[in-house]
């Protein structure tokens, strides 16, 4: 969204909540707030304990069919296989005869009442999985925490509430992955929830299902009341209470322009982008699930510029075997032939998946990314063997993610030699020359830039981090997060040496960031000399637009401005400045 429209458009009393972007797409409606019942449980002990057991197999029973229907229900809606089986995990969970036979036991033995029962024994499988720092064991509590909350309901013979009447904006403290998928049965326009990220599994649902979705917004029950106009904006992880007209006004454009794009998908796929003065800007697209493949072709994307490996874990619910990535790789690898795939290897640690539940005080400074590869040899070696296995039709590219030294990028070239021997000698095929390249995010290889390009193929730059490390700002710090600026002269100072120094090399240089998906941003970066950009794929046919009206030797002379401006406050005035002027594009709309 462009920089001063919020200003312009907000009434006085509009509130602007900001999460996280979890499902594209608009909404404008009024909140429901879902909020489920508490069940509180206490120790409590029973007189008839043939009564309690049958009450207990009686709410197994009529879980267990619930969630039978939620499975048909999600194979009705869902192609996805790999989400179906979120649910079919659960009632696997339901079927398990050593919990089932546990809260019997605990029934029959201690005289416990049946919900304390259930409480006691799910919670001895929930507790260490909630407390493990591994993302994905979380999303496996929240699951089986929804199952025990399943199974007290029907204890308590209360209904699951899922009915709406209207039209509504979902609002909760934390969706489940059943939630999600069952609201869909009524009028859902949108979900915004405290809880839940990117990868949780309420997020995966609403995007399968192309219902918006907002995350990760603090307290934000007490944030709106049921009933309150709101605006949802899942590109950008936006929540806007009491929009006012001129809000809702841009916002009805932006779902009629939305849908407008998405039917002549057919027009613009085809096009080449590239300015009105023939610079070609090719567009890869960023993919971080498995299931984002369909979209990512469907729009166009000339390639995939950044496979984050490690959000396999999500999608296989545990740690990938050889065979698993090789066997994803290399069906990715055939569908995008002959477009390139580049696999990132695991960036774990950091905000991401943690490895072995190390704990630290300064994650983002600590073991993540490729030094975490480097002391685990077997792991880097087992997912550089599947990548150089899947490489068979030349068209994928291995890049390593957190490079802070020319000593990590010799280290993993050894092993990547190392590998390619094994192979040779076990008589498998893979291409040789596969492309080998490093993510730029640590400010330190910047500095080495000329000794990197007597190493690798290609870099890209991942703007998130770069900046994050730039600025010395944890990005996702709540109290020092206006710092994190975006639009800051040290990011587009680093961007132009990163290019200045690679300039005479044959070193492909692309921008796989956040930044390469900002409107406001992608002029700019044309102007400073970016060829390559990898985006988010569902902004991408919105992107090839803008690029299309451009004219790169204006860029340039933008770039010339802002490098030469020293506040954030002054770049964006520059830019804005800059984007009222293009032609065929609507300002008011980017
Ligand atoms: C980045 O840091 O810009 C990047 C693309 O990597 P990630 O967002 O996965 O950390
Ligand atoms: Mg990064």
């Amino acid at each position: 969204m462009n920089f001063d429209l919020i200003e312009k458009l907000k009434d006085k009393d509009t509130v602007i909540l900001t999460g996280i972007p979890s499902a594209p797409g608009y909404a404008i409606g009024k909140c429901l707030k879902y909020e489920k019942e508490k069940f509180e449980v206490y120790p409590s002990v029973v007189l008839d304990v043939n009564s309690e057991l049958e009450d207990f197999q009686n709410a197994i029973e009529k879980s267990k069919k619930e969630l039978r229907k939620i499975i048909d229900e999600a194979k009705k809606k869902i192609y996805d296989d790999k989400m179906v089986s979120i649910f079919e995990a659960q009632l696997m969970v339901l079927e398990d005869p050593q919990l089932i036979d546990a809260i019997k036991n605990e029934i029959i033995k201690n005289k416990h009442s049946a919900d304390y029962s259930i409480h006691s024994e799910f919670s001895k499988y929930i507790e260490p999985l909630q407390k493990s720092n591994d993302i994905s064991h979380k999303e496996r509590a929240k699951d089986i925490e929804d199952i025990k909350l399943r199974i007290i309901r029907n204890l308590r013979k209360k209904r699951w509430e899922s009915k709406l009447t209207q039209s509504r904006i979902i609002f909760a403290h934390e969706l489940s992955a059943a939630d999600a998928l069952l609201f869909v049965r009524n009028e859902v326009l949108a979900y915004v929830a405290e809880g839940g990220s990117l990868t949780s599994h309420a997020a995966l649902i609403a995007r399968a299902l192309n219902i918006p979705a907002v995350f990760g917004i603090e307290n934000v029950l007490n944030k709106i009341s049921s009933e309150d106009e709101v605006i949802v904006d899942g590109f950008h992880g936006l929540v806007i209470k009491n929009p006012g007209p001129k809000f809702i006004e841009y916002y009805r454009k932006k779902i009629i322009e939305y849908d407008k794009l998405k039917k002549d998908l057919s027009e613009l796929i085809n096009v080449e982008s590239k300015t009105k003065d023939n610079v070609r800007v090719k567009l890869y697209a960023n993919m971080d699930l498995l299931s984002e493949i369909p979209s990512l072709i469907a729009f166009g994307a000339e390639g995939i510029g950044l496979f984050r490996t490690e959000n396999l874990f999500f999608d296989l619910g545990d740690f990938p075997s050889e065979l698993e990535q090789t066997e994803i790789y290399s069906s990715l690898a055939e569908k995008l032939y002959p477009k390139i795939l580049t696999i990132r290897t695991f960036d774990l640690g950091g905000d991401k998946i943690n490895l072995m539940n190390y704990k630290e005080a300064n994650p983002f400074l600590g073991w993540r990314g490729i030094r975490v590869l480097l002391d685990n040899k077997p792991i880097l070696k087992n997912q550089l063997r599947a990548i150089l296995k899947a490489s068979i039709y030349k068209n994928v590219r291995v890049m390593i993610p957190m490079i802070s030294s020319v000593d990590e990028i010799v280290m993993t070239k050894e092993v990547l030699e190392e590998v390619k021997n094994e192979l040779s000698m076990e008589k498998v095929r893979f291409d040789e020359n596969i492309p080998f390249g490093i993510m730029i995010e640590v400010p330190s290889i910047v500095c080495c830039l000329n000794e990197v390009a007597q190493l690798v193929d290609f870099v890209s730059v991942g703007t998130n981090d770069l900046t994050q490390y730039l600025l010395a700002v944890d990005r996702a710090n709540q109290k020092v997060f206006k710092l994190y600026q975006q639009f800051h002269p040290s990011v587009f100072r680093t961007l132009k040496v990163i290019l200045n120094d690679l300039k005479e090399t044959k070193i492909e240089v692309s921008i796989c960031g956040e930044l390469a998906s900002n409107f406001m941003a992608i002029p700019l970066l044309i102007g400073l000399g970016y060829r390559y950009l990898s985006v988010n794929e569902y902004l991408l046919l919105q992107i090839k637009k803008l690029i299309l009206s451009l004219d790169a030797s204006e860029c340039e002379n933008l770039a010339n401005k802002v490098l030469n401006a020293c506040t954030q406050d002054k770049i964006i005035t520059i830019i804005n400045e800059f984007m009222q002027k293009i032609e065929g594009i609507d300002y008011e709309s980017l």
